[in-house]
This record gives C-alpha cells, structure tokens and sequence, in this order.
C-alpha cells in the first residue's frame, strides 16, 4: 500500500534553485526577433516581457516579468549570451 505525501529530504539534498529556471535558448548570434521569443512568456506566450539582465563574474541571468499575465521568470545565460543582451536595447515595449 502506498501512501501519498511530502516526502522530506535532509537539508544538504534540496536544492535551492526555483523550478521556474531555465537556460536560454538562443544563440549569441541570433536574430533580435530569436532572442525576443526565448525570452517571451512561457505562461501565456506574450512577447510582452520586460527583462533585465544580472551579471556577475561567474553567471548571468535574465529576470523577466510578462506584462500581459504578470509571471515572472529567471532565465540563466550564459557569457555569450549575457553579451547578446547587453548589446540588445529593449526591444519589448
Ligand atoms: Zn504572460
């Protein structure tokens, strides 16, 4: 017989990443209109998604927010693509 349930893990196994991340999908070379749509809603799929890149040393992310639903996002990139955004004006109004 199996009982559903939480099951719990001891502190050094979980893992303090959201499960909302995910990692880019576009290329540092890509077209501005690829690079919009890898950022764009994945609840609704609006392009409307303000978005601004954090960067340090060692990584890079993207904090998006959809205009038209309000979820919110991070979106890991890496150095490439953190280049490519940073070159990139805000093309989403
Ligand atoms: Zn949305």
């Amino acid at each position: 017989m199996s009982v559903g349930g939480l099951i719990l893990l001891p502190a050094r196994h979980v893992q303090v990443v959201p499960t909302t991340c995910e990692l880019a999908a576009f290329r540092g070379d890509d077209a501005p209109a690829l690079v919009d749509a890898s950022l764009s809603c994945t609840m609704c799929l609006s392009g409307a998604v303000e978005w601004s890149l954090v960067a340090d040393v060692w990584e890079a992310e993207v904090e998006c927010r959809c205009h038209s639903c309000g979820y919110g996002r991070t979106v890991w990139v890496t150095g490439e693509q953190a280049l490519r955004l940073a070159l990139h004006p805000h093309a989403v109004q």
